[in-house]
């Protein structure tokens, strides 16, 4: 495609899960009016990762444009709200074992003067509570297992993200996108055909046919069909960075109470998660096979979750992680799983997909196809995943584990720490102005400032200096009592859940 390319008049779409489903929703509302055709293509035989994910208050905004009211998604895709990630046995530093990440909401104004000056004081040395569960609304919400949201008397906004069943998510968005016109084919694609430039033309198909377009969108998931196979785009691996490349997932039953976090447990050779839905918990082991045996790293999963003796099978996966080196490449955009992936510790896949779509419609939208376009866009994708990987490496380079050679081998492993990265960990343990080395670097356009205090504070990373006075600590009392009553205008969150059918 080059700068003389018209906009496209047919889009396919490669790939039917929720990062292809997603893509076609939104581009079906801004795009079939002008006169453009969109089709998904979906195997017969290929499944859907479903694994019961979690999102960033993001995917809120996605519906918000959409007109998608909550209570019309929500109890079809079995989700529940997400004030935040609890981050389980990360840290040793005694205090700091179990520290909350959570989305802010516009009370935690009030409150955040307190966190950094706590933050500041524990720098110096004083024994104050520097972890952000205190702090924040949304922790307190979880702790009570209240949903986000507010009662009318109680005029400050939250700001949530779900979890869902990513398979169920793709069958709503499937039927969303059906009903403004986008078309449906199932069948196997098995290879793609390039022009004389070496475009895509077409995609032919197990059944026979030759499908055309003039252009196409790669959501083949992990098996990147075109953006990797056809066009053979260089990928971009962060093996060096991130040490795992496995996961487990296997469900549970939920009870009746259900906290809105995700919680996210270190292990002996990576990270569990559970996820609350409304049917299940889903629950997984994300580890590096170099370390432990897919069977070994079942058991210690099976052993934490409860289900040693139950025949409820496991779902192993394989996970490649990195970026491809052109999200954009030619007539053919990869979003989901076929342009990369970060392993889920921040649940942040779904959140680059919608980045992915959204912002490339801003130029489908302008008909700008120019070679300078193309590198600016793909260089706003990398600078997006590249972000989102070092905020993850920061958690294996914070925590204090040393119980096997999987969390000795993270902590040695300099490779993976980027320049970046360097500088956000000098400012910190220097006692540095943290918000403006962010700001220096741009970081708050991907990563809020918030998340970084969380995570550093939240894993107890402090320099060893001598004791010294504590500071804001006397405001904790009052402090604890706000949080009381401002969590009394919020209900259960059950019962919100089953309230919306
Ligand atoms: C362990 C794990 C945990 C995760 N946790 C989270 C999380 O908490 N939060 C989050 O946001 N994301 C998470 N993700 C990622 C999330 O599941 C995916 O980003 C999301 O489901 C989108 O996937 P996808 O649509 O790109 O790919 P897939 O779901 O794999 O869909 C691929 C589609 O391509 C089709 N296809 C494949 N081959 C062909 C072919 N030859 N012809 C035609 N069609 C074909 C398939 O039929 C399918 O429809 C997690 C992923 C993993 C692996």
């Amino acid at each position: 495609m080059n700068a003389n390319s018209a906009p496209p008049k047919k889009i396919l779409i490669v790939g039917g899960g929720s990062a292809g489903w997603m893509t076609a929703l939104m581009y079906g509302e801004s795009l079939i009016k002008t006169g453009v055709e969109i089709t998904v293509l979906e195997s017969p035989t290929v499944g859907v990762i479903g694994v019961g994910e979690g999102s960033t208050p993001a995917l809120k905004r996605y519906f918000d444009a959409l007109g998608i009211a909550e209570s019309e998604w929500m109890a079809e895709c079995n989700a529940t709200y997400k004030t935040g990630i609890a981050f389980d046995g990360w840290s040793t530093k005694p205090g700091y074992e179990s520290y909350f990440h959570p989305f802010a909401t516009m009370v935690d104004n009030l409150t955040l003067p307190t966190f950094i000056e706590n933050i500041h004081a524990r720098q110096r040395g004083a024994h104050v509570d520097a972890r952000p569960n205190r702090y924040f609304l949304s922790s307190r919400l979880s702790d009570d297992a209240l949903a986000p949201k507010a009662s009318e008397n109680f005029p400050f906004f939250t700001t949530y993200g779900y979890h869902f069943d990513a398979a169920l998510l793709g069958q709503f968005l499937h039927k969303k996108a059906a009903a403004l016109g986008v078309k449906h084919k199932v069948c196997h694609v098995t290879h793609a055909t390039r022009d004389a430039q070496g475009d895509i033309a077409a995609v032919a198909t197990e059944e026979g046919e030759l499908l055309a377009a003039d252009f196409f969108i790669d959501c083949s998931g992990f098996s990147a069909l075109l953006i990797g196979k056809a066009l053979e785009t260089p990928f971009v691996s962060y093996a060096d960075n991130l040490l795992n490349d496995s996961a487990i997932a296997m469900p549970t039953e939920i009870g009746a109470r259900i906290e809105p976090k995700t919680v996210s447990a270190a292990m002996k050779f990576g990270w569990a998660w559970q996820i609350p839905l409304t049917n299940r918990y889903g629950n997984g082991y994300v580890y590096s096979s170099a370390f432990v045996s897919a069977d070994q790293a079942e058991t210690e999963l099976r052993a934490k979750i409860g289900t040693l003796e139950s025949d409820t099978p496991a779902r192993h996966l394989k996970m490649k992680l990195g970026r491809v080196a052109k999200h954009w490449n030619r007539n053919c955009l990869a979003v989901g799983l076929s342009q990369g992936f970060l392993e889920p510790l921040e649940a942040t896949a779904l959140y680059l997909t919608q980045m992915t779509a959204a912002i490339f419609l801003l130029f489908l939208e302008k008909g700008d196809f120019s070679e300078a376009a193309q590198q600016a866009y793909n260089q706003q994708i990398h600078d997006y995943f590249d972000g989102h990987r070092d905020y993850i490496v920061a958690h294996y380079k914070t925590n204090t584990r040393t119980d096997t050679e999987y969390w000795r081998t993270n902590a040695g492993n300099l490779n993976g720490v980027s320049d970046s990265l360097k500088h956000i960990f000098q400012t910190w343990i220097e006692g540095g102005d943290l918000v403006a080395e962010l700001r220096r670097q741009d970081i708050e356009r991907y990563y809020p400032i918030l998340s970084w205090h969380a995570l550093l504070a939240g894993m107890g990373t402090f320099p060893d200096v001598a004791p010294a006075p504590a500071g804001a600590a006397d405001m904790l009392a009052p402090m604890d009592d706000f949080m009381r009553r401002c969590a009394l205008n919020f209900r259960d969150h059950r019962t919100v859940l089953e309230s919306m059918g």
